[in-house]
């Protein structure tokens, strides 16, 4: 007869290597699992040099991924470790757990790559509900605050010779930005506040070695990029290509085709018509 197992083991679910569960302590709404740190040595995260220098000892509160909809919370004693690189500004270094947590989050790493991920697909403020049900305890505004730190823990992209530039609106009709897109990738490179060619102005200070800038009809992101890159070709973009040629054949059409068609006289039918009033049939 084959042995059932009705147990899960959680260990198998955190960093076995420097972590421990000492505790769990299921409760009504939540579950709280204590660990401790079993680690002998730290990673610095500045210059990178391993550490056995034990700094002290503290309870690290963070949340994790909820169990069966039960938000679960982790209290870890972790250690500090000193940096003993003399030219290394970093003094204390608290432990990550191979990016089980990061230096200062009050959530574990895959935590808050949950939340971004489904704030990417829907919104900030519907992730906080989503995950409200689920069992995470966030708000709006940490999920806003989440999404910007990754994005600037982002490497910085690439800026191709051969750039788009257009504009959009954050609220249509009161407040419009400025994207620049690298052609070759297709990705976007930065967003810049107004669409009056100030901001792009800077940009294009900085970033002189564009070639070819595919941009609107307007004269505002023309005229300064050929100030700023004068060198550089200008070209229309697909969408301002296909209304030139609109325009064009319209244009074209209004000067082929007289302005009033007068519809010629059907003799025929009003004959056919008058005949058969005529015999009454
Ligand atoms: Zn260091």
């Amino acid at each position: 007869m084959a042995k059932s197992n009705n147990t899960l083991c959680l260990d198998k679910f955190y960093p076995e290597k420097d972590l421990m569960i000492t505790d769990i302590d299921q409760q009504s709404d939540k579950i709280i699992i204590q660990m401790k740190s079993t680690s002998s040595s730290c990673k610095c995260p500045k210059c990178n040099r391993i550490t056995q220098k034990y700094h002290g000892t503290y309870t690290r509160k963070v949340q994790d991924l909820p169990i069966l909809g039960k938000n679960v919370q982790l209290e870890i004693c972790s250690h500090e470790y000193a940096c003993l690189n003399d030219e290394c500004e970093v003094i204390s270094i608290a432990e990550t757990f191979d990016g089980f947590l990061n230096n200062y989050s009050r959530m574990t790493e895959r935590c808050a790559d949950f939340i971004c991920t489904l704030a990417l697909e829907t919104s900030c403020e519907g992730c906080a509900r989503v995950c409200h049900t689920l069992g995470i305890k966030t708000s709006g505004d940490t999920v806003i605050r989440l999404l910007l730190k990754r994005y600037e823990s982002l490497p910085q992209p690439e800026v191709s010779d051969v750039i788009g530039v257009d504009d959009f609106a954050y609220k249509k009709r009161h407040t419009y930005g400025t994207i620049i897109v690298n052609e070759k990738t297709h990705e976007p490179i930065t967003l810049l506040n107004g669409r009056n060619g100030d901001t792009l102005r800077e940009w294009l200070k900085n970033n002189k070695n564009v070639k070819v800038v595919t941009r609107d009809r307007a004269s505002a992101y023309a005229k300064v990029i050929s100030e700023e890159l004068p060198d550089a070709m200008q070209v229309a973009d697909r969408f301002h290509l296909h209304q030139n040629l609109l325009e064009t054949i319209k244009k074209a059409l209004n000067q082929e085709i007289p302005a009033t068609i007068s519809i010629p006289h059907n003799d025929t039918f009003i004959d056919a018509e008058e005949h058969c009033k005529k015999n009454r049939i």
